[in-house]
């Protein structure tokens, strides 16, 4: 079975995290893209090196704008005075700016209020180049899934699943699963299901299918009245319009571990087969694990195990794209384990 990775996605390196009112070192590094392949090489999967997406591959999910943005932004930035080495927004336009006629801004400060929502998407000279280079393993996985291969997996890193079709966040630039799932409708699949398993709410990907009725967006995480994106990711935002019903998130409290994830699973794999989908995607974070550094819920090992059991007895054709996980110890026994377990 085959595996998709870039060595660009190694050269971002964001320089910080702000956590709590103070600036800690970012949990978001290259050393986790090599935690993970270490362990899918323990899995025996086969790792094979991606071609890089062409903008316009891009924009079948994201915005021409924000893509020029995130490709041409830190060179603005380097020209400000006394400069820092990312570009990092200070302000963003509120609700009420919002509601009364906000528009983009020109220079390059207000733009990066306006593409980034927070400040754990920096970016640096190289984010983009990784940021491609990750979505193009997604789309090499999901182009494998559409000539025939029963699953495939994508090491994603940057991770994708709060990047919006046109704003950043969370650690997240261009949303991979989301580009996963547009690739396999593009190549004839008529519906396609998400199922993210990150103990973060997947937003990018719930904002970007929101409207549409062919791509069901599932997402198990921590209940966001208490942990990231806090805004979205409650049980009662279940799409709009033709999407109406095509979006599904259960929220589960602080601590909760294998066996109500598990059970949460299982609603979202009933979901996924109601729906009829015809190919699955998994946004896979393994920060659901038990002390992670992020932490909030606290499945086991064995649960991650268990979950590629049961999900992949759904028996779709499936593409399996890296999103969070920042335990670097437990990343290479958590995909290997995970990547034995899938079966089909
Ligand atoms: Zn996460």
């Amino acid at each position: 079975m085959e595996a998709f990775f870039h060595p660009d996605q190694k050269r971002h390196h964001p320089h910080f995290f702000l956590r709590f009112g103070r600036v800690v070192a970012c949990f978001e590094t290259p050393a986790r893209a090599e935690a993970l392949v270490e362990g899918v090489r323990e899995a025996g999967w086969r790792i094979r090196e991606p071609p890089l997406p062409d903008p316009e591959v891009l924009a079948a999910v994201h915005d021409p704008a924000y893509l020029a943005f995130l490709r041409d932004s830190p060179g603005e930035w380097a020209g400000l005075p006394e400069a820092g080495a990312e570009v990092v927004p200070n302000i963003h336009p509120t609700p009420e700016m919002l509601a009364h006629g906000a528009r983009k801004p020109e220079g390059v400060v207000g733009r990066a209020g306006w593409f980034l929502a927070d400040t754990a998407c920096a970016i640096g000279p190289a984010t983009w180049a990784s940021a491609r280079a990750s979505a193009g393993a997604a789309l090499a996985a999901a182009n494998a899934v559409a000539a025939g291969a029963r699953v495939a997996y994508a090491l994603c890193r940057p991770p994708g699943h709060h990047a919006y079709a046109g704003r950043a966040g969370g650690h997240c630039y261009l949303n991979n699963a989301a580009l996963a799932a547009e690739t396999l409708r593009r190549a004839g699949a008529s519906r396609v299901a998400i199922l993210d398993l990150d103990v973060h709410h997947g937003n990018g990907t719930q904002g970007i299918f929101w409207q549409r009725g062919d791509v069901l967006t599932v997402s198990l995480h921590g209940d966001p009245r208490h942990v990231y994106p806090w805004f979205v990711g409650h049980g009662d935002e279940r799409g709009e319009g033709p999407g109406e019903g095509a979006n599904l998130n259960l929220p589960l409290p602080r601590g909760a571990g294998d066996d109500a994830w598990l059970a949460a699973l299982d609603e979202g794999v009933a979901a996924v087969r109601r729906f009829g989908a015809d190919a699955l995607v998994v946004a896979l974070g393994f920060d659901a694990l038990v002390g992670e550094p992020l932490g909030f819920l606290a499945v086991s090992v064995d649960g991650f195990a268990r979950a590629a059991e049961a999900v992949s007895a759904l028996g779709l054709p499936s593409v399996l794209v890296q999103e969070g996980g920042y335990a670097i110890g437990s990343l290479p026994e958590l995909v290997a384990r995970f990547l034995s377990a899938w079966r089909g």
